[in-house]
């Protein structure tokens, strides 16, 4: 008993002395952490600035092409000249599609263009097009439950009814129709697919993006109709006839290629503690200029990091990854992962869903670090933004290494609800940035940072998690 009230008074004192709590290991002081976030918040004019110049001086940025080569020249430019560290570039080498000729047209019973856009991988129809029927899947689900062979000689049309979520949860569950639908239309013989983009719009744009094919699978010709045209062709398939289509996509594999990854760091105080990686992707789609994709990120996480750099020099080093090749399957954060498996992370975070405000925060930190994170909870509480019981999960450029060393992870959740009304298009273009919401992004991220950047304890979560 008396052991316990010894203990009491100790903890009273730690408490109550003030030299004792001015002592403590505690990071920024809240209200400076409080200045930062607000005047991100009401004034940063940086992450719109590297928008505005990505967008403008370089535009569709696809991975392995030359348009990327000189967006890392830009990147370069740029980073050095807001005056971050170690601003470098590492090189990798990669296999590289370039999007040909793409054209779409009903034959029978009622001939009409279609508007298409080639998806990342897919084979080509050869200049003088595929001509045949359209076999109709309402489901991949329904695709998958076709049988082997069933599809031979036919063009596969597979839809899905994908609708707006603010946590983008949609794009993971209608996404397969992009992800996997054509390597399963081409094991079942189909000559060709063609899929309604997902998407959320109702503009006549398609929505590009990445398929695979499994090895040993030749990959067919595969397209994305705008979300009209697909709604069109259901109508059609509906009255009854068979439908035929004509499908001309001619684009080509240009070989290995060179891409990269531009990495620049706010320096810390104390070499010894783990670094803290946060990331977005330089790379964009070929059909938009890559604002929301993902020159956005970049912008907000590069005026992010800035201002962290206006404070004292925090305790921890804060990488910047400015990863190449996402788009065309995450080669700059596998190689990330792979040339810096060895060197101490701690913790990672990713932005890459647009300009969108943050909403929500999720965490993936072991149970002693509870007093950051009740901080920052508090800190990004005046943005509006609320902690959720999801585990974070980090994003495609930082997977690798979160693998390789079981990293703590932060994601602040962008409101996602009109971000695939544009994801992948022609309409990915500057004019879709809300500067507010933008600036809303950096305070939170800004905020964020100031409070990891400093904190010394464990960032790792523990195994169990
Ligand atoms: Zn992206
Ligand atoms: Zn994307």
């Amino acid at each position: 008993m008396k052991k316990n009230i010894e203990l009491f008074a100790a903890a009273s004192a730690l408490l109550l002395t003030p030299s004792l709590v001015s002592a403590a290991p505690a990071g920024p002081k809240t209200d400076s952490v409080a200045a930062l976030r607000d005047k991100a918040l009401e004034g940063d004019e940086v992450a719109y600035g590297i928008v505005e110049g990505l967008t403008t001086e370089i535009g569709p940025r696809q991975g392995g092409t030359q348009a990327e080569a000189r967006a890392r020249i830009w990147a370069v430019a740029k980073l050095k000249a807001l005056g971050f560290d170690n601003v470098r570039v590492e090189e990798y080498q990669m296999p590289t599609w370039v999007r040909g000729a793409e054209t779409a047209e009903t034959i029978s019973p009622f001939p009409q263009r279609l508007a298409v856009a080639a998806l990342g991988n897919s084979g080509s129809t050869g200049d003088a097009g595929i001509e045949a029927e359209i076999v109709y899947f309402p489901t991949i689900d329904e695709l998958r439950a076709a049988p082997d062979g069933s599809l031979n000689g036919k063009i596969a049309f597979v839809s899905h009814n994908m609708k707006a979520t603010q946590d983008g949860s949609s794009y993971g569950a209608f996404g397969p129709a992009r992800f996997v639908g054509p390597n399963i239309a081409a094991k079942k013989g189909a000559a060709a697919i063609v899929i309604r983009s997902i998407g959320t719009d109702h503009h006549r744009n398609p929505h590009t993006g990445n398929t695979n094919f499994d090895p040993g699978v030749t990959p067919i010709p595969a397209g994305a109709l705008s979300i009209p045209d697909a709604e069109n062709l259901e109508r059609m398939i509906a009255r009854g006839k068979p439908v035929r289509i004509k499908l001309k996509l001619t684009p080509q594999n240009i070989g290995m290629q060179t891409s990269g990854n531009v990495l620049a760091e706010v320096k810390g105080s104390n070499p010894k503690l783990p670094i803290i990686v946060i990331a977005c992707h330089l790379d964009s789609w070929d059909l938009g200029t890559g604002a929301i994709d993902d020159a956005a990120g970049c912008g907000i996480i590069g005026a992010a990091a800035l201002h962290l750099k206006s404070m004292d020099k925090p305790k921890r080093t804060v990488r910047l990854l400015w990863a190449g090749a996402e788009e065309v399957g995450i080669w700059g954060g596998r190689d990330y992962g792979e040339k810096h498996a060895g060197e101490p992370h701690a913790l990672a975070m990713e932005s890459d869903f647009g300009a969108g405000k943050v909403w929500a925060a999720d965490f993936r930190l072991p149970a002693s670090a509870a007093g950051l994170r009740a901080q920052i909870v508090a800190a990004l509480a005046p943005l509006g933004v609320v902690p959720r019981r999801e585990l974070a999960g980090g994003g495609a450029d930082v997977g690798a290494i979160i693998a390789a060393q079981k990293l703590g992870i932060i994601d602040l959740q962008q409101d996602g609800t009109k971000y695939f009304d544009l994801h992948h298009t022609p309409d990915d273009t500057l004019d879709k940035i809300d500067k507010a919401e933008l600036r809303q992004n950096v305070a939170a991220w800004a905020a964020t940072l100031a409070l990891v950047a400093n904190y010394e304890g464990e960032l790792k979560p523990e195994p169990a998690q």
